[in-house]
């Protein structure tokens, strides 16, 4: 004998009806079968909103709308894919119920009070619908069956009408008075029973799993199987963590925790009558019945050789904590403590003492507060008017994190990993508890930081990998160099475990995001065929929304208006990673909040492509300084595009060839008029100044133009169109300029330097003993004289422009981000 369960999900249409008869059908052949079914999907969920509306004087008619929809509809679909089902006389049997159902509706409305009797013979109705459904079915094929009637036949003891407990041995007693023979399938309603007065109860929200288990225990069958929508059980929800594992087996105890902390495939009271008659009980897939499931078992067989077996959370808890002196060596206030809780029928999910016993706290379902709360306050009046405890605190708005395993206790270091995940992800652990057993470990956590924080704590325990999700903010020559090299270095750095996945690329009119990684073969169609506007505002509610671990902003624009967001990126959980220099030359005041920003939120700002791109710049000053380092005095040409223009000027080119030639190779920023007019290297030169220390403004650096006001006066270069025949008429004066140095063996250079916290870039004529003589085609040379590299400067010199090594030096931060 075997007992089979189908959930909601399985139920959910009239096809799902049919597929459930045949996999019942297939199964008959082998034993003999017992089959509990639940509530087609949604129906419950109505049953519990009608009773709501009713109660609240609101027209529940939509919502028994929605139920007479998805039962006629099932009724309807079935008769045309089931040869000789009795449509007609279901019909009735449903539209008999249907009366009973608003007349019951109705009761409750003008009394505004709806009796725990009444409420769970409602709820329960789903339940015996889908078993007049699946009757109909199996006697249109002619199959044997009976079925047994829950509410004379499982007899509960207690938990009155809407949570009840079974007693197992007056259930089976009865049972097998009912007259059963070999050849019949038995069907029976999931979620209901009878109390001894002969009422209908329920046995609590997702309760079929646990008639289920009770009618295997009645029926001493070989195995219990629960059929659902996924594939077994999982290290954690697979609908919400998409690397969840499969696990081929639990023992009893582990599934007992799981469910008990949260794991909704499985009612916490399922475990108790197949543990205690030693009944496995296999999990599996309704949609697909070759896989074979999860086991679980008196043991835990190994086969998945994991230390912990699974993540779960609860939602909507409070916890509530007494203390006081009087808590202090007073023998009994634990146990007067509890017993209320008792009297008031709270199910206390944790607890946790201080060690210097002042108090205790413990978590309930928020629901259970009110009931809590005044049960304790008349326990103890007199110890809180004398003071001897203090007002009861209450914390709202809880979860409680589980990880749970029965090889757990003989590992080291697991709370640990567990506390580590939490921290990575600025989640704060309001109280902690571990099970006797060493089985679970229990965290209290805010509500909005619950499905995150199971998040992290899967990818700590579960993957060796270690994932960044990046968006990429603007993909033109940087960025598209940079999602290059990412798809490129894709299986490197699996191999290294980091598990790099780039889930948004965007452009300035649309973008592309998708949680589980983009497929950077064809991104640029992907990014080409989407409609979805870009909008960064969507971008930062998504990541909130989709609980990223470890998400990354990389703003791969020019754009001053993507700085605005930084801080709120930053605020809300996201690394920041940028070449744009806007962020970092705006006012100091929005500097230092970007810092502090980056402090309050322990995540990241790196922007080591600020200055000489992909050289290491940024970082090792930062280095120095951080190791007590100062700077004396910095003098560098500081602007790839400037040294390849100046370079070229050496060879007899003009200004505007030069540029032209700078642009097309990609050395210039988006708009070459920026480098020219000396303001790029202004920029970068306040960005190290303010590295080093000194507060300044952009205003603050003197600037020596390339181009010579008077003459931008004169011809107006604020249109970019014509910008190069423009240019030509610096032509002459450059050339001047490059011909008088040259004649006095001397090249001209444009030089950024610091001194003395005074900045200033300039064209400087340079002889061949300056070490920047020999610096052009387009490389940055920084020369750093400082307290420890003196009076030889330390020397960084190298390409300093260019998309792919601008993009390497984005990815060096990238990875930086892991450290
Ligand atoms: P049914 O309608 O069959 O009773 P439920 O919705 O009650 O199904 O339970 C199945 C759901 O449980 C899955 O769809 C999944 O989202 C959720 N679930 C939560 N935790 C786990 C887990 N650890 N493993 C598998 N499923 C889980
Ligand atoms: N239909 C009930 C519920 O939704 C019982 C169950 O499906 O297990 O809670
Ligand atoms: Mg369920």
């Amino acid at each position: 004998m075997r007992v089979l369960k189908f959930g909601g999900t399985s139920l959910a249409n009239a096809k799902q009806f049919i597929h459930v008869a045949n996999i019942l059908e297939e199964n008959m052949q082998k034993e003999q079968i017992a089959a509990v079914l639940s509530a087609p999907a949604m129906i419950t969920n109505h049953l519990v909103s009608v009773i709501d509306c009713a109660l609240n004087n609101n027209i529940a008619s939509e919502h028994i709308k929605n139920i007479e929809i998805i039962f006629n509809s099932l009724l309807l679909d079935i008769s045309k894919i089931q040869p000789k089902f009795d449509f007609v006389t279901l019909r009735v049997l449903l539209e008999k119920e249907f009366i009973q159902l608003k007349k019951l509706l109705h009761g409750i409305s003008l009394l505004k009070f709806c009796p725990d009797n009444i409420n769970a013979s409602i709820i329960c109705l789903g339940e015996k619908l889908s078993v007049f459904l699946m009757k109909g079915i199996l006697v249109a094929r002619n199959i044997q069956l009976v079925v047994i009637d829950p509410v004379n036949n499982l007899i509960t003891y207690g938990g009155g009408y809407l949570a009840a407990t079974v007693n197992i041995e007056e259930s089976a007693k009865r049972i097998k008075k009912i007259s059963i023979s070999q050849a019949d399938i038995i069907l029976m309603a999931g979620f209901t029973a009878g109390n001894k007065q002969g009422e209908l109860v329920a046995l609590g929200r997702n309760g079929s799993d646990y008639s289920a288990a009770i009618l295997a225990a009645c029926l001493n069958a070989r195995r219990c199987e629960i059929w659902t929508d996924v594939d077994g059980i999982y290290t954690c929800d697979p609908n919400q963590v998409s690397n969840a594992k499969l696990l081929h087996s639990l023992s009893y105890q582990e599934a007992m925790e799981l469910s008990y902390f949260g794991a909704k495939i499985l009612h916490p009271r399922t475990i108790v009558p197949i543990a205690q008659f030693h009944i496995p009980c296999l999990i599996k897939n309704v949609f697909k019945p070759n896989v074979f499931g999860t086991l679980i078992g008196p043991t835990n067989n190994n086969v998945d050789n994991n230390i912990v077996k699974g993540i779960t959370y609860l939602k909507n808890m409070v916890m509530l904590n007494v203390s006081g002196p009087g808590m202090k060596g007073m023998i009994g206030m634990a146990a007067r403590i509890f017993s209320a809780m008792s009297k008031a029928i709270c199910s206390v999910v944790l607890i946790t003492q201080s060690s210097s016993e002042y108090s205790i706290s413990f978590c309930i379902p928020y629901t259970e507060l009110s009931r809590a709360c005044a049960t304790l306050y008349e326990e103890f009046t007199l110890e809180l008017k004398n003071g001897l405890l203090e007002p009861i605190d209450i914390i709202e708005d809880l979860a409680i994190i589980s990880v749970i395993g029965d090889k757990m206790r003989t590992k080291l270091g697991l709370s640990g990993k567990l506390f580590q995940a939490l921290a990575h992800a600025n989640i704060n652990i309001i109280a902690t508890a571990q099970g006797s057993s060493e089985r679970s470990i229990s965290v209290v956590v805010n509500n909005n930081v619950a499905n995150i924080g199971m998040k992290v704590a899967h990818q700590m325990l579960f993957s060796p990998d270690q994932l960044i999700e990046v968006f990429i903010i603007g993909s033109g020559g940087v960025g598209s160099a940079l999602i290059e090299q990412i798809r490129r270095q894709h299986y490197w750095l699996k191999n290294k475990h980091i598990d790099l996945r780039v889930c948004g690329i965007t452009n300035s009119r649309v973008m592309y995001i998708k949680t589980c990684g983009i497929n950077l073969n064809n991104w640029k169609l992907l990014l080409h065929n989407t409609q979805e506007p870009f909008n960064i505002k969507k971008i930062m509610n998504y990541i909130k929304e989709n609980h990223l671990i470890n998400p990354v902003i990389i703003d791969c624009t020019g754009s001053i208006e993507i700085t605005n967001y930084y801080l709120g990126f930053l605020l809300n959980g996201c690394h920041v990673i940028t070449p744009n220099k806007k962020a970092n030359t705006r006012s100091m005041q929005y500097y230092k909040k970007l810092r502090e920003a980056v402090l309050q939120s322990k995540k990241k700002f790196l922007y080591d492509t600020n200055v000489g791109a992909g050289l290491p710049v940024i970082d090792n000053l930062q280095k120095l300084l951080n190791a007590g380092d100062e700077l004396i005095n910095f003098s560098g040409i500081l602007s790839g595009s400037l040294s390849f223009i100046f370079g070229k000027l050496d060879e007899g080119l003009s200004l505007s060839e030069a540029t032209f030639l700078a642009q097309k190779q990609g050395y210039t920023e988006p708009d070459p008029r920026d480098d020219l007019s000396g303001i790029d290297v202004a920029r970068k030169l306040l960005i190290l100044a303010r590295e080093a220390g000194y507060e300044l403004e952009l205003k603050d650096i003197e600037i020596d133009p390339i181009m010579p006001s008077d003459l931008i006066k004169k011809y107006d270069f604020s249109d970019k169109r014509d910008f190069f025949k423009k240019l030509s008429v610096l032509d002459d004066y450059i050339f001047d300029k490059s011909q008088k140095s040259h004649k006095t063996g001397c090249v001209l250079r444009y030089i950024g330097s610091i001194q003395k916290g005074k900045c200033r870039v300039k064209i400087e004529s340079v002889d061949n003993t300056h070490p920047l003589f020999k610096v052009k085609n387009g490389e940055n040379a920084l020369a750093f004289l400082t307290k420890y590299y003196q009076p030889i400067p330390l020397v960084l010199r190298g390409y300093g422009a260019g998309n792919n090594v601008t993009a390497a030096g984005v990815f060096a931060d990238l990875l930086r981000i892991l450290s």
